[in-house]
């Protein structure tokens, strides 16, 4: 098989066994890179000579037998993480020449566990969007279809695990940005619990809902990367001190008896009826391994859109605050006076939809209104996290569609953000409750991908992880691959 092709656990086998060197391993995809990534645009920064020089650190390592299962493995970070003395832009204009004077504490972990950086993938600007075509370095293109969008916001990384130009990805969900791009391109992309990853060097956009996971072509790459990236990190407050679980050791569990809700309320209008249907025979799939159907409701649900759209712009507009061409950020040529300054830098510096997200959550946090609408979405909120914790007194897990409908045209939605906006309407509800969830391909539709949703209770990542690798156990649709790729 291809090198590309194989999972973590075989080019792992491989680079112990010495059939193969990382620095081979890192130049076939930077190879693979230089060939494809014109056609997609999924890199922002390329950082080929520290990949070479990790490649051959992670090889020593091999040969000293200090390696794990990560070590020699290429892959890439989202551009939202800081990675020192590497440009971050957060596919912002506002930080096209920012370079990181640290890492992550995300990227400082996959750097230890001897993962080498490829380099930064690109993204919607500060991450907001579902299509990833808000990036200031231009849109990314769905390797499926170079003419639709890889969805967003880490579209980057989606497309450049889907084309096989990397392992597998880093990549943030703040509303549904890992696991639509993963649905729209054929991956395996997890949101974890809050709290389970630190944030610490993560671009925040809105800090209560913003969580790093893993975007790999499998369930078991993503128990591994998971296992690399989680944990405690005393330098975000938000961090949970509970021990990480041993993913890849959960993975063999049993699925009979399981009890799988279906969100009866996600099921219906709205949603595309090829997507429909490949969601359907996934459930089948798992209902053939043994799990026990039960219908939920989630009856709330219906808000989270609205709601999502004043509490992540509220946040995202504080944390924004800081952009302002004299402590961070672009900064406008000859200001006359400092409004000027202010104003130009920030008008020239973010693209119109970070603009659009800064006003509305200004206005919604403004004295009169912060009642009417912030502390209003605030109690829907609360009532959405409700709603899961009574559907899982009756199921152990939650299946739905990822997105409700396949990879569209670049420039169909650009001009309607409510559509654009509707597209985290199975993905959002997770976010606002704090919950983890996970998107795995289902059968194509239209020669296209489609993700099935699976959300599990907080800290469930090891039992979502499992469920997902028994379902590509015995089917291959995580496996088919676009035409980019051979
Ligand atoms: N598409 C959503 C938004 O634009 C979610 C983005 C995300 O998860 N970062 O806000």
């Amino acid at each position: 098989m291809d090198l590309h092709e194989q999972s973590i656990s075989d080019l792992s086998a491989g680079l112990h066994a010495g059939e193969l060197s990382s620095v081979e391993l890192t130049q076939h995809m930077l190879q693979r890179i230089k060939a494809h990534d014109g056609k997609l645009n999924s890199f922002i920064s390329v950082t080929e000579e520290q990949a070479l020089a990790q490649a051959r650190a992670a090889d020593e390592r091999i040969a000293a037998a200090e390696a794990g299962p990560l070590t020699g493995i290429p892959i890439a970070h989202k551009d939202i993480f800081c990675t020192q003395g590497v440009r971050t832009s957060c596919g912002s204009r506002m930080l096209a020449g920012f370079v990181s004077p640290y890492d992550a504490t995300v990227v400082t972990r996959l750097r230890q566990a001897g993962a080498v950086m490829l380099g930064k993938t690109n993204m919607d600007e500060f991450a907001m969007g579902s299509s990833n075509e808000t990036s200031h370095f231009g849109p990314v293109h769905n390797p499926w279809d170079t003419g639709t969008v890889p969805g967003g916001s880490s579209g980057g990384s989606a497309s450049a695990v889907a084309a096989r130009l990397c392992v597998a990805a880093t990549g943030t969900d703040t509303g549904g940005s890992i696991r639509q791009p993963a649905a729209l391109t054929g991956i395996t992309g997890l949101k974890p619990t809050y709290g389970r990853c630190s944030r610490w060097g993560m671009i925040a956009f809105a800090s209560s809902l913003d969580q790093a996971g893993p975007m790999t072509r499998s369930a078991a790459d993503a128990a591994l990367m998971l296992t690399g990236m989680a944990g405690f990190d005393e330098r975000d407050s938000t961090s949970s001190p509970r021990p990480v679980d041993d993913y890849a050791a959960a993975l063999g569990n049993d699925v009979r008896g399981l009890r799988i809700g279906i969100v009866s309320e996600f099921m219906g209008e709205g949603l595309d009826a090829g997507v429909a249907a490949s969601v359907e025979s996934a459930i089948a799939e798992l209902r053939k391994l043994g799990a026990e159907l039960v219908d939920i409701s989630l009856p709330n649900a219906s808000l989270s859109v609205p709601a999502y759209y004043v509490v992540a712009p509220a946040e995202c507009s504080s944390n924004l605050a800081r952009f302002d061409g004299v402590r961070y950020g672009h900064r406008c040529a000859e200001p006359k006076n400092l409004e000027d300054l202010y104003k130009r830098s920030r008008s020239e510096g973010f693209g119109p939809e970070v603009q659009r997200r800064i006003m509305i959550g200004t206005y919604v946090l403004s004295a009169g209104y912060y009642d009417a609408y912030y502390l209003k979405a605030q109690k829907v909120r609360q009532l959405i996290a409700d709603d899961f914790c009574k559907a899982f007194e009756s199921c152990d897990l939650i299946v739905s569609p990822t997105a409700p409908g396949t990879a569209f045209r670049l420039g169909e939605k650009a001009d309607d953000p409510v559509s654009m906006y509707l597209q985290d309407i199975y993905t959002i509800a997770v976010n606002l409750a704090g919950l983890p969830g996970i998107s795995i391909p289902a059968p194509l539709s239209g020669g296209m991908p489609v993700g099935l949703q699976l959300i599990g209770n907080y800290f469930d990542e090891a039992r979502l992880l499992n469920v997902a690798h028994q379902l590509q156990l015995v089917t291959d649709w995580h496996q088919q691959a676009p035409t980019v790729s051979v």
